[in-house]
């Protein structure tokens, strides 16, 4: 039984995702758009408390949203963003400071993790406070650092980030923030993912920086969407296909 919370969670589209500043300082610790490498990731999670492993979505989750039920919410969708893309990421809120942001490294926070999402308190609360789809808006960001942890499950991070320039693992995210659009759209027809699409283009950028403008991030977006919406790709082929997409990207 899918709740309604959930099914709200699930359902707004507001994948504009790393709504960051992409070059986050965290006590002098430079992320390379919200990719946090292994090397640097044990700095961050000094700042964190609790991290979950996201399996089966009947996990707790710390308590940090001031809504319990969105807590239970928020645990069953992210669940089923790892089972959809078939990775296993630690989840952590942590202390992002005045710069608030969410993270995503390699570098498992638990054991048997495939990395970790870092979610940044700050990020969580500014996202809680919007006025249009706050709750989505959270799982937005969610299923854009479940993307990097694609990236880094199948190894392709090192041909997305081969120039050390993050553009394309942050294309390959939004193309995979995207598919989940997708595939709640083809679970739920009033889907409303012409909000999403405002949303997203409001957060972009004018100039590239790390994560590209608005309108090259909207685009990753729907095409990921189209990737199973209209194409029916599967989840591993929608990962070759965000690929070939990400790279294809000057
Ligand atoms: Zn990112």
């Amino acid at each position: 039984m899918i709740s309604r919370r959930e099914t709200i969670l699930g359902g707004a589209l507001t994948l504009l995702t790393c709504t960051c500043d992409c070059h986050a300082n965290v006590s002098s610790v430079r992320a390379l758009g919200c990719h946090v490498p292994k090397l640097e990731a044990p700095r961050y999670f000094s700042r964190t408390q609790t991290a979950t492993l996201l399996q089966t979505g009947s996990e707790v989750i710390e308590a940090r949203s001031g809504n319990p039920e969105l807590d239970r919410a928020l645990a069953q969708t992210l669940g089923r963003l790892s089972q959809l893309f078939d990775v296993l990421p630690a989840f952590a809120y942590y202390q992002d400071g005045s710069q608030p942001n969410a993270l995503a490294t390699p570098e498992p926070r638990l054991q048997r993790a495939d990395g970790t999402v870092l979610f940044g308190l700050n990020m969580l609360q500014q996202l809680l406070t919007r006025p249009e789809h706050p709750d989505a808006s959270v799982v937005a960001v969610c299923a854009h650092e479940f993307g990097h942890i694609v990236s880094y499950k199948t190894g392709l991070i090192d041909r997305l980030m081969q120039d050390n320039n993050p553009f394309r693992a942050e294309q390959f995210a939004d193309y995979m923030a995207g598919y989940y659009a997708g595939f709640k759209k083809l679970e739920r027809n009033d889907f409303p993912a012409v909000a999403f699409a405002t949303t997203q283009r409001s957060f972009g950028g004018v100039t590239r920086g790390t994560h590209g403008t608005s309108e090259e991030r909207g685009s990753a977006v729907i095409e990921g969407f189209k990737s199973i919406y209209e194409r029916k790709l599967s989840a591993p082929d929608a990962i070759d296909a965000a690929f070939q997409f990400s790279m294809s990207r000057q």
